[in-house]
């Protein structure tokens, strides 16, 4: 049997999307389930649109997704993706239009030099005298007579008529080939077994069939995969939200969070909804995804994310943590790593992404937190503030045993003085250490933070009175 291929072929016009993400993670499934080849290709033939800011963001939320490929171009020992731009120049595009031109299956068409979008000529002889000349000339595909037929996996057979599809371009006046022809040359070279991508491309697919039948080559399987869709049952765009990949990493989602969610949304992969995808290659697949459209919502991936942050190794949910704040350029927790893995193991319970892991630890590894006006004001500007602070800061002092069981004593006998009530006590106390009123649990941030922390906290709380 011939090796399985499967290929992500984005054009670098933009992030990645998550919807790309998603299609670029079930062709890489496919691949790695059948041992077979998985490459990127940048379709970047739109000298207009495709940029190479955008090429390197792609590059690297796909490497962030940990989404990895197989071959191409050598950069510095690694695989660097194939460019199509890149191919142009080696006439790989024009070898085959040549090819096509000679079996009058496409044509040279000249366009009037002052208006240059007016065609003057077709012809499937080779114009040299325009090109001399300076006129723009183009190729374009014939569309034969009949009906174009192909086999979807997921929609099963699918015919068009020719007649409803005109001529079209495949070479451009500036010698770049358009998407539709590139990608059928591509597919072919690079033995292309299995093309699953957007919905979107369906109305393509019938012209890329037709370039396959010219040339007599075999296609290979197509699934078109319906779009991802907004709450409101459009394709997901940026007017529901941002929907890159990168915005999700920028938030505090993990590349493992997203990949799960992403699996989610349209592959039944079975009774477990927690997975880490890379478990689930020999699971998957293409049959078991859906045909109807599935809807995009963030508030399931944050529940799939803090999952995924409870149930990992506390050492790898640190590493990630730092990392995070790395790529956000936020200020770095200077702490050693037994203190931190209690922070990240005590906090963990409360949030669902990185970024609300930051907000929620930060008095733990930060002096400078800031304390919540609701705080100010429902517990500190109070009459009995200071008189409990005056209490805590002694008993607290005092204290040895700093244990979760140590503090608790220590708070309980604090809210017996009949100053306030024990909520108020406690909430005072919390926000005190921490400036916030939800937190992890009181005895043990007491605990954690420690003695100097908590004594240095309480002294400068009492030092605005
Ligand atoms: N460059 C195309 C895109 O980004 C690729 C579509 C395909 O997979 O054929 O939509």
């Amino acid at each position: 049997m011939n090796e399985v291929r499967l290929r992500f072929a984005p054009s670098p016009t933009g992030h990645l999307h998550v919807g790309g993400a998603r299609t670029a993670l079930f062709n890489w499934l496919y691949a790695r389930k059948m041992n077979g080849k998985f490459i990127l290709r940048i379709e970047d033939t739109d000298l207009q649109r495709s940029t190479k800011e955008s090429e390197k963001a792609i590059i690297e939320s796909l490497k962030w997704c940990g989404i990895d490929w197989d071959e191409g171009p050598d950069v510095g020992g690694d695989f660097g993706p194939y460019r199509q731009s890149e191919r142009v120049l080696k006439g790989i595009y024009d070898h085959y239009a040549r090819i096509l031109i000679d079996k009058q299956m496409a044509y040279y068409t000249v366009y009037d030099k002052s208006d240059r979008k007016k065609p003057i000529l077709n012809t499937y002889e080779y114009p040299e005298k325009y090109i001399k000349e300076g006129h723009d000339i183009t190729i374009s595909f014939k569309v034969p007579e009949g009906t174009t037929k192909f086999y979807d996996l997921l929609k099963g057979d699918m015919e068009f008529q020719n007649s409803t599809i005109e001529d079209f371009v495949i070479i451009k006046s500036d010698g770049f080939p358009t998407y539709n022809y590139a990608v059928v040359i591509d597919d072919h070279l690079m033995k292309i077994t299995h093309v699953f991508r957007g919905e979107d491309h369906l109305s393509n697919t019938p012209k890329q069939i037709m370039i396959y039948n010219a040339l007599q080559w075999e296609t290979p399987q197509f699934m078109h995969i319906p779009l991802i869709l907004g709450f409101d049952r459009t394709p997901l765009s940026k007017r529901h939200g941002a929907t890159s990949v990168e915005h999700f990493r920028n938030i505090g989602i993990l590349n493992t969070g997203l990949m799960n969610y992403l699996a989610l949304l349209g592959w039944s992969v079975g009774e477990e909804e927690i997975f880490d995808v890379r478990e689930k290659i020999k699971n998957f697949d293409p049959s078991s995804i859906s045909n109807k459209g599935v809807v995009f919502d963030p508030e399931k991936l944050e529940w799939v994310n803090g999952k995924h942050m409870r149930i990992m190794d506390l050492k790898r949910l640190w590493c990630e943590f730092t990392e995070w704040i790395h790529f956000t350029n936020k200020k770095m927790p200077e702490s050693d790593e037994q203190y931190a893995l209690r922070v990240m193991s005590m906090c963990r319970e409360k949030v669902n992404t990185l970024s609300q892991l930051y907000d929620f630890s930060y008095p733990f590894f930060f002096d400078d937190y800031v304390y919540e006006q609701k705080f100010i004001d429902e517990y500190l500007k109070t009459s009995y503030a200071k008189d409990v602070l005056e209490n805590a800061l002694e008993y607290f002092a005092q204290l040895k045993d700093w244990s979760i069981e140590g503090t608790e004593k220590v708070c309980r006998s604090l809210s017996n003085t009949q100053i306030a009530s024990k909520n108020k006590v406690f909430q005072l106390l919390r926000g005190v250490v921490t400036g916030k009123l939800v937190t992890p649990g009181l005895f043990e941030t007491l605990s954690v933070l420690g003695r100097e922390r908590v004594i240095l906290r309480i002294k400068r709380a009492l030092s605005n009175f």
